[in-house]
C-alpha cells in the first residue's frame, strides 16, 4: 500500500523538491533553526504586530476572570455563532463604508468557499495568471468556466470581456491586489472602470498581502485606490499583517446572505473561537492609529528595493514590501538561498510549480520592526554575492 507513496517522496527527493516541515524557534523578528539565529526575511507579520509582547498583554488586561471562549464548538449556523463575531462584522463594515462583512476560518476557507458558492454553468470566472493557489481550487470546486489573463494585462483582459459577456450570465473577475510572490500590485480603479462597462462582470479581489499595510487606515489597496465601495467582493485575511487568524468578505448583504445560505466551508466548518476573534477585533480597531509602522515600512521597502536595482541592474521588483529576486535558475537561486542564511538572514527560495518556469527567486519579505541599518547589512551581503 505506501509503496506508491513512498515512490513518489523518493522522485521528489530526485527531482530536489521535497518538502519537509522546518524546525524552528522563534524570537521576535529572528528565528532559530539548528543553531543559527536569523533575521526573519520570509515573515508575512508586516506590521511587526505578531512579535508585540505588549499588545498581547494589554489584550488580555481587558479580560478579568472572565476570558472569551477558546472554541465555538459548532458552526456559526448552528451554536457557533456568538456577539463578538457580530461586532467585528460591524466594525469591518462601517469601517469600509460597506454594507456588510463576512468572516470565515481562513483565507483559504474563504477563497475556495466564496467562489465556488458564487458561481454555477453559467458563469465565467477569468483570474489572473498569478493568483494564489486557494483561488484556483476555488474555481476548479465551482466547475464553471475558467480563463486566464496574462499577469495585469488588462488590455487582454478586456479583449476577453468584450468576447464573452454576452455568452454567459455572469463573469467574475478576479485578482490579488499586492501580488504574493511579486509584490507588485494590481490597478483596482482600471479594473472597476473596466466591469463597469459590463453589467453582469463582478469584481473579486483578494487584499491578504495589502490589508493593514496600505491605505491611509490600512485597510488595502482598495482604500488607497478610493475604490472600496465598487468591488464586488472584497476579501482578505487576518493571519498576515492583522497578527491573528481567519479572513473576511466585505459585499452588499445580498451577496453575505447568499454566502451564508450557500457556502461550504462556512456551512459544514466549526467557527474559530470567540477568543480569536476578539484578538482579530482589537487589532483591527487600532490599524488606523499604526500610521508610523506603515510609513516606516513603506520607507523601509522603499529603500531595500532601490539597493537591489542598484546592486543587480535590474528594473525595479514590485511596488511593495514583497521584493522578489528573481534569480531564473533553481539550483542557484538555493544555493544564493543558503548563502543568505549562512550570514543570518532567513530567506527562503521559491520555486516552480509556486512560480512560473524560469523565474524561480528568493522572495523577501519586510516588516515594520525592522531597522534601516539591518537592511543595510544585508544589501551588503547581496552585494558580495553578487
Ligand atoms: C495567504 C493567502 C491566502 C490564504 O489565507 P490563510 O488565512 O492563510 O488561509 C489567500 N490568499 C492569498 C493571496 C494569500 O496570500
Amino acid at each position: 500500500m505506501l509503496g506508491h507513496y513512498q515512490q513518489k517522496l523518493d522522485s521528489l527527493k530526485a527531482q530536489n523538491q521535497f518538502r519537509q516541515l522546518p524546525k524552528l524557534i522563534h524570537q521576535g523578528r529572528f528565528i532559530q533553526r539548528e543553531d543559527k539565529i536569523m533575521l526573519n526575511m520570509s515573515s508575512n507579520d508586516y506590521l511587526g504586530l505578531a512579535n508585540n509582547q505588549e499588545l498581547r498583554v494589554a489584550f488580555l488586561q481587558q479580560y478579568q476572570d472572565q476570558l472569551p471562549e477558546f472554541t465555538s464548538s459548532s458552526s456559526r449556523l448552528l451554536t457557533g455563532s456568538f456577539p463578538i463575531y457580530e461586532q467585528l462584522e460591524a466594525d469591518m463594515a462601517s469601517a469600509f463604508g460597506r454594507e456588510s462583512a463576512l468572516l470565515f476560518n481562513s483565507g483559504y476557507h474563504a477563497n475556495i468557499g466564496i467562489l465556488s458558492a458564487l458561481a454555477n454553468k453559467q458563469t465565467l470566472i477569468i483570474a489572473d495568471k498569478l493568483v494564489h493557489a486557494s483561488m484556483i481550487d476555488g474555481i476548479r470546486l465551482a466547475q464553471c468556466e475558467f480563463m486566464r489573463f496574462r499577469h495585469n494585462d488588462y488590455a487582454y483582459l478586456e479583449y476577453l470581456l468584450q468576447k464573452n459577456a454576452q455568452a454567459f450570465e455572469r463573469i467574475i473577475v478576479v485578482t490579488e491586489s499586492v501580488f504574493s510572490m511579486d509584490g507588485d500590485c494590481a490597478d483596482l480603479a482600471r479594473l472597476v472602470a473596466l466591469k463597469k462597462q459590463f453589467p453582469n462582470v463582478m469584481l473579486y479581489v483578494d487584499e491578504a498581502h495589502a490589508i493593514g499595510v496600505l491605505g491611509e487606515n490600512g485597510l488595502g489597496l482598495a482604500e488607497q485606490q478610493h475604490c472600496i465601495g465598487q468591488i464586488d467582493i472584497l476579501v482578505g485575511t487576518f493571519g498576515k499583517a492583522l497578527a491573528s487568524m481567519g479572513a473576511y468578505v466585505i459585499c452588499d448583504q445580498t451577496i453575505k446572505d447568499y454566502l451564508v445560505n450557500k457556502m461550504r466551508p462556512l456551512i459544514f466548518s466549526t467557527a474559530l473561537p470567540p477568543f480569536n476573534i476578539a484578538w482579530t477585533d482589537f487589532l483591527f480597531r487600532k490599524l488606523p492609529l499604526l500610521k508610523v509602522e506603515r510609513t516606516h515600512l513603506t520607507a523601509l521597502s522603499q529603500y531595500f528595493r532601490q539597493g537591489i536595482v542598484d546592486i543587480f541592474n535590474l528594473p525595479m521588483p514590485s511596488q511593495s514590501c514583497i521584493v522578489p529576486y528573481i534569480l531564473g535558475d533553481n539550483e542557484l537561486t538555493v544555493r544564493t538561498a543558503l548563502a543568505l542564511q549562512q550570514q543570518g538572514y532567513y530567506c527562503l527560495p521559491i520555486r516552480p510549480p509556486t512560480v512560473p518556469k524560469g523565474t524561480s527567486r528568493i522572495r523577501f519579505s519586510l516588516t515594520a520592526d525592522m531597522q534601516f541599518d539591518e537592511v543595510d547589512q544585508l544589501l551588503n551581503c547581496l552585494r558580495e554575492l553578487a
